[in-house]
Order: structure tokens, then sequence, then C-alpha cells
């Protein structure tokens, strides 16, 4: 999905701190108490190719097919282009109906026009914790099977 902002001037990696991280990767850790689903975020400046083909790539890149339930969810955002797409694993896939994410991704889009990047993404990490609290519970002895660490691909822009 590509979203607009109104200022298009701004550089979100000089905008981007280190309290922004730390929420991302704590917006992480409390979903994955809520679900056995492994959440990962991924930023970069520019997607040169098809979004989803590209989102794809990072999701097998970053080995997030690996989980025992199959069940990684990505985030991938390129900041500068402006584009963003939510990545389930078949896992889960298999078990939520199409359309799953549109509630998610909106919410999150509501936050990018604005500007508000790393907040849309806490917002949406928390309601991707929610929404798969059903499908895929957090059993005790639950395994971080992927970091919570945000992933970085390039700050230039680039092909
Ligand atoms: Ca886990
Ligand atoms: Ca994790």
């Amino acid at each position: 999905m590509s979203f607009n902002a109104k200022n298009e001037k701004m550089n979100f990696w000089e905008e981007f701190t280190d309290e922004h991280k730390a929420g991302i990767k704590r917006a992480i850790e409390v979903a994955e108490m809520n679900t056995s689903g492994e959440i990962r975020v991924h930023l970069e400046n520019s997607c040169k190719t098809d979004l989803f083909d590209r989102a794809a790539d990072i999701f097998a890149k970053l080995e997030m097919h690996k989980t025992k339930l199959r069940n990684g969810i990505l985030f991938y955002v390129a900041v500068n282009d402006r584009k963003f797409a939510i990545i389930g694993d078949v896992g889960i896939n298999q078990k939520v109906p199409t359309g799953f994410w549109d509630e998610t991704m909106e919410a999150v889009l509501n936050y990018f026009r604005m500007n508000q990047i790393p907040e849309g993404l806490m917002e949406g990490i928390r309601m991707a914790g929610e929404q798969l609290k059903e499908q895929f519970p957090y059993e005790m002895g639950d395994v971080d099977e992927l970091t919570n660490e945000i992933s970085y691909g390039s700050r230039e822009d680039e092909i």
C-alpha cells in the first residue's frame, strides 16, 4: 500500500529517535505476550521493485519462514517511497480470512499519513498481537523464535 503524507520533505532517519526504536521493540515484546506469532519490522528508504516481492524477499532473508507454526508477521516500510506492507506466513494465511490485515493496515496508514511512522508501527504491532491471540495463543514456555529488534535496509536511495 502506498501512502501520502502532508510533509513530503521530512527526513525520516533524522526524526527517528532511540525512543522510537525502543518503543517499537517494546511493542513487539508486548504483542508477543499475547500470541505465539513472531513479529518483525523492516525499515529501509526505497522499494524500487514490486512492494510485495520486496517484502517477501525480506521475509525470506530474515528467515521468518522458520518458525514452528509458520506464524511470522513482517511489517515492511520503505519510508522514503511511502510504501507499506504486512506479510504473514502460511500458518496465518491458512487460518484467517482474506482481509485479515485490512483493519490493521488502515489504522497504521492513518498514522503514516500524519508522518507518524513509529507510532503507526507500534499501533499496528499492538493490533496484530490482539488479532492473533485466538488463532495463535501465547503458550507457557513460548520461545522467542525471531528477534524483536528492528531490521534495517539501506538508508540511501538505491535500486
Ligand atoms: Ca514466540
Ligand atoms: Ca520475537
